[in-house]
């Protein structure tokens, strides 16, 4: 469904970042990228979407496949109508916006009115905590429902892969468990695929099919989530237990 081969990828033509990462994301499977801080895994999901050109970064040798097409080096905005989502760290919602019209921002791509509602009707389904906020100003949400949200809009554009960057980020554990829930539904009941990077790497293998530990740009683990679970390195330097 996605893959990455031998990814490199450079920032301001000098500094290099990814040091060819290879990444197989199963179709209807949930996989996770984990690793420390500053290890790359951002960078992996911009060189993905498209969305490093603007930040005057450049996959500079491999490729990056969706559905067998070379996505690498396209506009962000192509790849998306080819289907796939990004959802940003910090979550990122129109603040001066209601919830509605965040989801119906996110739906700018399908021109079609009643394609959009069915689709708000959707995301309401997964999330009815969203559709009780619905006409309040998403600058007020809390951090776990601005979460729902940001995850809400990105799947108004009906994509089959989403990308999720940190979305455990500064929620209680239990909130935390709720939304990779309905994740997991989403993938189970829409057929979508997730690419989910997180720091969190004890509930990310929880919910994940499977994971892969980045280190300096470079993958230095990979395996199915049982594996990495029960894997002595990960379990010190990422579950913080031994
Ligand atoms: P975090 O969890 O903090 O987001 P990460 O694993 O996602 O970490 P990246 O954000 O991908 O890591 O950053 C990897 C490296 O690339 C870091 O050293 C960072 O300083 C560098 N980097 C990221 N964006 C840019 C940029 N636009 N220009 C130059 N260097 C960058």
């Amino acid at each position: 469904m996605l893959s990455l081969n031998n990814v490199e990828v450079v920032y301001d033509g000098v500094i290099l970042v990814l040091k060819g990462v290879s990444i197989t994301v199963g179709q209807g499977t949930i996989t996770t990228l984990l690793g420390a801080n500053g290890a790359g895994k951002t960078t992996t999901l911009k060189a993905i979407s498209g969305v490093l050109r603007s930040e005057r970064g450049e996959v500079t040798k491999g490729a990056v496949e969706l559905n067998g097409r070379r996505i690498d080096g396209m506009q962000a905005f192509d790849v998306t109508r080819l289907g796939l989502a990004q959802v940003f760290e910090g979550r990122r919602v129109f603040e001066h916006l209601t919830t509605e019209e965040n989801l119906v921002a996110g739906g700018h791509i399908r021109p079609d009115m009643r394609e959009v509602r069915e689709t708000i009707e959707l995301v309401y389904g997964y999330f009815p905590r969203l559709r009780e906020r619905r006409y309040q100003q998403s600058g007020y949400l809390s951090g776990g429902e601005q979460q729902m949200l940001a995850i809400g809009r990105a799947l108004m554009s009906r994509p089959k892969v989403i990308l999720l960057d940190e979305p455990s980020l500064g929620l209680a554990p239990m909130l935390v468990e709720e939304i990779f829930g309905i994740v997991r539904k989403l993938v189970q009941n829409e057929n979508l695929t997730v690419l989910l990077v997180e720091q969190n790497a004890t509930l990310a293998l929880e919910i994940a099919d499977h994971g892969y530990v980045m280190e300096n740009g470079r993958i230095v683990l990979e395996g199915s989530a049982a594996k990495l679970r029960d894997n002595a390195d990960i379990k010190e330097f990422y579950l913080g237990l031994n």
